[in-house]
């Protein structure tokens, strides 16, 4: 049995009990996490139960103090845990952490759904609670409300049971759109492979060599290709395979999925029709027992958009704007095509590779050479650079235990104080988690238990492939802007000058708002100073030629006209099919009925994309799907005043900085997004600037 005091998921750093103590992760071994949790968990279980006695005080001070110091602790340690899931998976850990999870996941949704606590916190007065904590307040009385605390009865049994029934729906439609993927497999021969790129060729090679000899896939032949819907094959095949047939077969194949459309045995099994039926129904029962019109009203709640309206309005404005810039790209598409690819007429599967044969054309340049630019340490210096400039901070280097040797840690500093902290992951490895993301090991909180102020630590992950030898990493200037995408959460949640936690940083930040700082930060990787900044060729040293630049610029903004229109039709279908009177039964009529506004091409009547549409029926994207472009507008509204300040000089860009940090940077979710982004630009968003940055003048 272990100890507790060895345990370093229970006593952190430097034997100190500090509220700044790191967690020791370099110590963490599999066995520590039973123990660990089962302690933790107790304790918070315990602090739950003392805060909920009819005896305990009603007040903000009190219930901190007990619970929010509980879970504080118990959450921090699940965060290290949970991370190290992600980024050193080991058979061992895993087994530990598949053990613990279900305790952990139940712990946290019956806080949330417990019904004394839910009348502790009604028995608070609001009188008493300064801004971030009126704001917090309220964030958890809605959320309980959302979860149904309000119910009684046969509602209250109805609600859950509707819970119960979309969580299955849900699930089974992801797993239809999974099984209808893998079902399809095409068996193609040399001739059709023409044009597709070799390390898919190879691929596709291996897939049909490792069939048994008398696999009917095989078509009886003895060599050949087996092509199939995953994202790897399908993608590169509609780019490039030069055989129109070749690519009409995978098109149909791919827009049928998991619908009644789709052909081959069993595809009836793994048709999503009655499903998506169903789950817009009970969505629609769910919101009515809340008290709401519909679904949308229920998703918008926790939103920065006030209504579908406002969101329907939105998006059509958008498309208004865009759709001549999308007519433009077809026309060049048609031209091109007639004349440089002999397609008269194309059909709707020779769009993609039209489109990758266009821009080869006119804006070819080689990313192997523009990798040889970015090495990941100039890069971080240029990141670093402005983040500091920007925001008037330093940023150094700091020592701390890892999970990695390759892992660094870095602190934040302004005018001699501590802000936060954060590791920074970057390599690719064996039992890390794919993808790029932030998370927080800890939040910014002024304890009620000890009146000491902890400072935030992030969690900066990425997957750069590393360099060779003594070599630097090398990135593509897409890895680069994901580096400065994954800082601008990090920058959110590690600049909040905001006491409370749950208001603090990224806590409590509207879900259609919460990309702003992060899309906002992309925007720098395309100014021509920043990137000459932060490029050194890896052989000559020199920074990266302005003309090698200027086509990378002109490639960006390549058809944004269509892909805007394309984002617009998803999300209006989405908002459009969760805000009616009542519930849609006819999802392909409503699509259809958009489309008359929003399409610039011809979709077949085959064609089946609510099916597979697990955003808004599989991922928690219903009436939701908006908050992309959402999100882009405000990012690229307050990246314009940026622009602006630029042109009037040092001091002007130094002031905007500063009023950027002051009024949303550092007030995280203690007010509404609405009200920093009018407190930061003066006035309410607007389309102009997301449409200027993207080549399209209005
Ligand atoms: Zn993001």
């Amino acid at each position: 049995m272990m100890t507790s005091a060895r345990n370093p998921l229970l006593c952190r750093l430097s034997f100190s009990q500090s509220a700044n103590a790191l967690t020791d992760f370099s110590a963490i071994l599999p066995e520590h996490i039973e123990p660990a949790v089962d302690e933790l968990l107790n304790a918070s279980q315990a602090a739950l139960d003392k805060a909920c006695e009819p005896s305990f005080p009603a007040n903000w001070q009190s219930l901190s103090g007990t619970l929010d110091v509980a879970t504080e602790r118990f959450g921090v340690a699940w965060g290290a845990i949970s991370h190290l899931n992600g980024v050193a998976d080991t058979p061992e850990l895993r087994a530990a952490y598949n053990e613990a999870l279900p305790k952990v996941t139940q712990f946290f949704t019956s806080l949330g759904s417990d019904e004394r606590l839910y009348a502790k916190y009604q028995a608070i007065d609001p009188a008493s609670l300064n801004e971030e904590q009126a704001q917090a307040h309220k964030n958890s009385l809605r959320s309980f409300q959302l979860g149904g605390a309000d119910l009684v009865g046969a509602a209250k049994e109805r609600y859950a049971e509707i819970d119960e029934r979309l969580s299955a729906l849900s699930q089974k439609f992801s797993e239809n759109v999974l099984d209808s993927t893998e079902a399809f497999s095409y068996m193609a021969c040399e001739m059709e492979m023409a044009g597709v790129p070799s390390d898919v060729k190879i691929a596709a090679k291996a897939r049909f060599d490792a069939l048994a000899i008398d696999d009917e896939k095989r078509g009886g032949k003895t060599t050949g290709y087996i092509l199939t819907l995953k994202a790897p094959c399908y993608m590169p095949v509609m780019q490039f395979a030069t055989n129109s047939a070749l690519r009409e077969v995978l098109y149909k194949a791919y827009a049928t999925r998991a619908s009644d459309a789709s052909v081959g045995s069993d595809a009836a099994l793994r048709d999503n029709s009655t499903i998506i039926t169903e789950l817009l129904a009970l969505k629609h029962e769910q919101a009515q027992l809340l008290g709401f019109k519909h679904h949308a009203e229920v998703s918008l709640a926790t939103k920065m958009a006030n209504s579908s309206e406002e969101v329907v309005a939105f998006l059509r404005d958008l498309a208004s704007r865009a759709k001549p810039y999308a007519m433009k790209d077809v026309t060049e598409m048609r031209e091109f095509a007639k004349q440089e690819l002999g397609l008269a007429d194309p059909q709707p599967w020779d769009w993609t590779f039209i489109s990758e044969r266009l821009k080869e054309a006119r804006y070819a340049y080689s990313e192997s050479d523009v990798k040889n630019y970015f090495q990941l340490p100039k890069v971080l210096d240029g990141l670093f650079a402005k983040i500091e400039s920007l925001f008037d901070v330093h940023i150094t280097l700091d020592a701390a235990p890892t999970w990695n040797d390759k892992v660094r840690f870095y602190r934040i500093v302004q005018s001699g104080q501590l802000l936060a902290q954060f590791y920074l992951d970057t390599a690719a490895r064996d039992g890390k988690r794919g993808g790029a993301w932030m998370d927080d090991a800890r939040g910014r909180w002024l304890r009620v238990d000890t009146n000491e102020l902890q400072t935030p630590v992030a969690h900066l992950v990425c997957n750069f492939a590393d360099g060779a030898g003594d070599k630097p990493a090398l990135l593509t200037h897409d890895d680069v802007i994901t580096l400065f995408h994954e800082f601008g959460h990090g920058l959110h949640h590690m600049l909040t000058r905001v006491s409370e936690r749950d208001v603090a940083g990224i806590n409590g930040v509207e879900w259609d708002a919460v990309e702003l700082p992060s899309q906002f930060m992309e925007n720098f990787c395309w100014e021509w100073d920043v990137v000459q900044g932060m490029t050194a060729h890896i052989d000559s040293g020199e920074p990266m030629p302005a003309g090698l630049f200027q086509k990378m610029l002109a490639a960006k903004n390549y058809q944004s006209g269509l892909a805007t229109m394309r984002q617009v039709e998803f999300s209006l279908f989405d908002m459009l099919l969760h805000s009616q009177e009542g519930a849609v039964t006819e999802p392909l009529a409503l699509l259809a009925e958009i489309r008359k506004d929003t399409a610039v091409l011809p979709t077949p009547s085959y064609s089946r994309t609510p099916h597979s549409f697990s955003h808004i029926f599989a991922g928690g994207y219903a009436a939701g799907y908006y908050s992309y472009k959402w999100a882009e507008v405000l990012s690229a509204d307050c990246y314009a005043s940026f622009e602006e300040a630029t042109l009037q000089g040092a001091e002007a860009l130094k002031a905007t900085g500063k009023r950027y940090l002051a009024e949303i940077l550092q007030m995280g979710g203690s007010r509404p997004a609405i009200e920093s982004f009018v407190a930061f630009k003066k006035r309410k968003p607007t389309i102009d600037a997301l449409m200027r940055h993207q080549g399209m003048q209005t």
